[in-house]
């Protein structure tokens, strides 16, 4: 795992230190179906931040590992507002795609909520959750209107790549993505961090086209063996 991480870690440097954004890139770690002595293993390599997408599986690996304080837990997966409640051990939940997920959010304590990502469905694939691109700036109007990002820290902006082979295909979807990250910050006058695009199979061009956050599973941990 150790030569897998380092081999990574540089990729990723050369990738963002060449490239036209030269965003400072964060790897987060995607743990999901494996066991907390593997993440351990992560950890022991240097890794820090880690991605789950069920919040019941997080939580209980969470708990396993909480004596290891400097870890940040991220939620990547679709998130359900009754499960909301649960989420205050989450540093960043990535995949915030309705108002009334954002409202529910609004009844935490300041210091207990965690920073927030919007999701848009940059392919427009059914399957996908996510805002839909034609609904971002309705989305983003009624943010406004009703003054949600005064109390919720919307960091920025999550997306998934088509599930396709085909590089532009996936390219186009990264491109559409960072001009939202861009639009959205000069038109509502808000300031943006964190673009969240990546996996394994196409972070080298959601970084070419300026992601500064990558969510990787099985690049460092293996193929699992149930999604
Ligand atoms: C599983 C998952 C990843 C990581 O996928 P890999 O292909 O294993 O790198 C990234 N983002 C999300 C939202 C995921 O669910």
């Amino acid at each position: 795992m150790k030569e897998r991480i380092e081999k990574l870690l540089e990729e990723i440097e050369n990738l963002s230190t060449k490239g036209n954004f030269k965003e400072k890139i964060t790897l987060v770690a995607v743990t999901k179906t494996f066991d907390v002595d593997t993440i351990l293993e992560a950890y022991r390599c240097g890794l820090r931040i880690f991605g789950e997408n069920k919040v019941q599986e997080a939580i209980s690996k969470i708990d396993a590992m909480k004596d290891y304080k400097d870890i940040q837990w991220h939620l990547i997966g679709h998130l359900q507002s009754n499960k909301v409640k649960k989420c205050k051990v989450f540093s960043l939940i990535h995949s915030i795609d309705s108002i009334k997920l954002l409202e529910e959010f609004l009844k935490f304590e300041d210091s207990e909520r965690p920073d927030l990502l919007i999701q848009i469905n940059s392919s427009a694939e059914e399957s996908k959750s996510g805002i839909p691109l034609e609904n971002v700036y309705d989305f983003f109007d009624k943010v406004l209107e009703l003054e949600l990002n005064k109390k919720i820290k919307i960091r920025g902006l999550m997306t998934i790549g088509p599930l396709t082979e085909d590089k532009k295909e996936i390219r186009i979807a990264f491109k559409k993505t960072r001009k939202f990250y861009e639009d959205l910050q000069y038109k509502y006058n808000l300031t943006f961090d964190i673009l969240s695009m990546g996996m394994s199979s196409d972070y080298r061009i959601a970084i070419e086209e300026g992601s500064n956050m990558i969510r990787i599973g099985s690049l460092i941990f293996g193929e699992r063996k149930y999604v």
